[in-house]
């Protein structure tokens, strides 16, 4: 029924049909994709430490982007390069059905590897105008090789599943502004828009484990930046002067009775002021004080309240010093990514019927922030799950000395490629699949 179907319809439908997901077909199915792995594993692995040795910033992604390209051709996709400046589209059709969306991340970040590997990165690239070592700490080249084995395992498989692939690889997600961009630049009005849409972080649980979460999923990121204005004179005759030390001071302490007054006590919000700057010499009342921090929230009624908050406390405290209106910039960073509830269902049946008691339910949301979130607000009901990246052995070393392993955007943070990446391919084949079975 539901090839006769497109868009809207066929995602509710989609959605709403929990399907009775049959043990022995899933294992059938996971032994296929381990059997294919078994065979390419080799290649996924050199793909894997290559992309890792020459990481690649933000919209600079051009030889991330051609390796992808060029591996996704071989498989026979229709391939786009150059989508929001350095992204990647990937479209194979197969027959009448859904079109699903998975999604990698192309970028790493500006900072030295310390993970000493053997294929550590000495990668150093333009940032903000200066040199800078660049590493994949986050975890993108995890992502980057199980995005190509799921491709290579989906079209092995390509007898069980109708419908059309989508295969983005992103740019620039560190920045949450890649996503926007490949947006901007038509993704789902010059490529079909999909029905669903799917992708995975790599992170510090252990390896070999997969979790996923129904609704919010990573919080709501902002960040202000606000200029009190004041007036500069000597430190000896603070009366003729207006002094936004004080008006910075007073704003970053009393902004925080928007978390314990004005939000409601039992959601998630954090405001933090990371950055103060003013002045020169313990004797002068500069003329201005910049104050920068951060905002993370679920939800987006929270979200209100905390900007709001922000807005009228900046406001009130400069009237308080009888300064000038100070400029008050809150810039939205990634918005919360929220996992449609019956696609996470129906994946989480498939997950532990394939991985078991390995296959969690997380606990609850992230306090990092994602831009595939804009996605999800641009219509595609999709699944942002996780999986584990470190040694079990060396966690619970770690454990047991009372310490954690580095995890994400740490300098140390070295997830295991085996078995992270056959895990990856694992889950992503088995969601699509589910999705995508006539
Ligand atoms: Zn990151
Ligand atoms: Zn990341």
């Amino acid at each position: 029924m539901l090839k006769y179907m497109t868009g809207v319809a066929a995602a509710a439908l989609l959605l709403a049909t929990a399907s009775p997901v049959l043990a022995g077909n899933v294992a059938a199915d996971k032994a296929a994709i381990e059997a294919g792995l078994d065979k390419g594993y080799a290649r996924l692995d050199a793909l894997y430490k290559d992309i890792h040795q020459n990481p690649e910033l933000g919209f600079q992604e051009t030889a991330t982007a051609a390796k992808l390209a060029k591996e996704m051709r071989a498989l026979g996709f229709e391939v786009t390069e150059g989508v929001g400046k350095t992204g990647i589209v990937a479209i194979y059709r197969n027959g009448k059905g859904p079109t699903v969306l998975v999604r990698t991340e192309l970028d790493g970040l500006p900072m030295e590897e310390k993970t000493g590997l053997p294929y550590a990165s000495r990668a150093v690239a333009d940032w903000n105008g200066k040199p800078s070592p660049v590493a994949h700490s986050c975890g993108h080249d995890i992502h980057m090789a199980a995005w190509v084995g799921t491709a290579q395992a989906l079209i092995a498989m390509k007898a069980k599943w109708r419908g059309t692939l989508m295969f983005i690889g992103q740019p620039s997600e560190e920045t949450v502004t890649g996503a926007r961009a490949m947006l901007a630049d038509g993704l789902f009005e010059r490529f079909p828009k999909p029905d669903v849409g799917f992708a995975l972080h790599v992170g510090p649980g252990p390896a070999g484990m997969v979790s996923y979460r129904p609704g919010v999923n990573s919080s709501n990121s902002d960040s202000l930046d606000i200029t009190f204005h004041g007036k500069g004179g000597h430190g000896s005759t603070p009366h003729v002067t207006i002094d936004p030390v004080i008006e910075a001071a007073r704003f970053t302490m009393d902004v925080q009775t928007v978390i314990s007054r004005e939000k409601d006590a039992t959601q998630f919000g954090v405001i933090t002021v990371g950055s103060i700057q003013s002045g020169s010499a313990g004797n002068i009342i500069p003329d201005k004080a910049v104050v920068r921090g951060t905002v993370r929230s679920f939800d987006a009624g929270v979200r209100e309240v905390l900007l709001n908050g922000i807005r009228r406390t900046a406001n009130a405290v400069a009237a308080m010093a009888g300064a000038p209106a100070p400029d008050v910039q809150l810039v939205s960073g990634g918005r919360a990514v929220i996992n449609d509830a019956a696609l996470t269902a129906r994946t989480a049946t498939v997950f532990k019927a394939a991985f078991g008691e390995r296959a969690v339910l997380a606990p609850g949301p992230g306090s990092a922030s994602e831009d595939y979130s804009e996605f999800i607000m641009a219509g595609v009901p999709s699944l942002f799950f996780s999986i584990g990246g470190h040694d079990p052995a060396l966690a619970a070393a770690a454990r047991a000395r009372g310490e954690a392993l580095p995890a994400n955007h740490h300098p140390g943070f070295a997830p295991m490629p085996e078995p992270s990446i056959r895990t990856g391919v694992t889950a992503m084949t088995l969601a699509v699949l589910n999705v995508m079975a006539p």
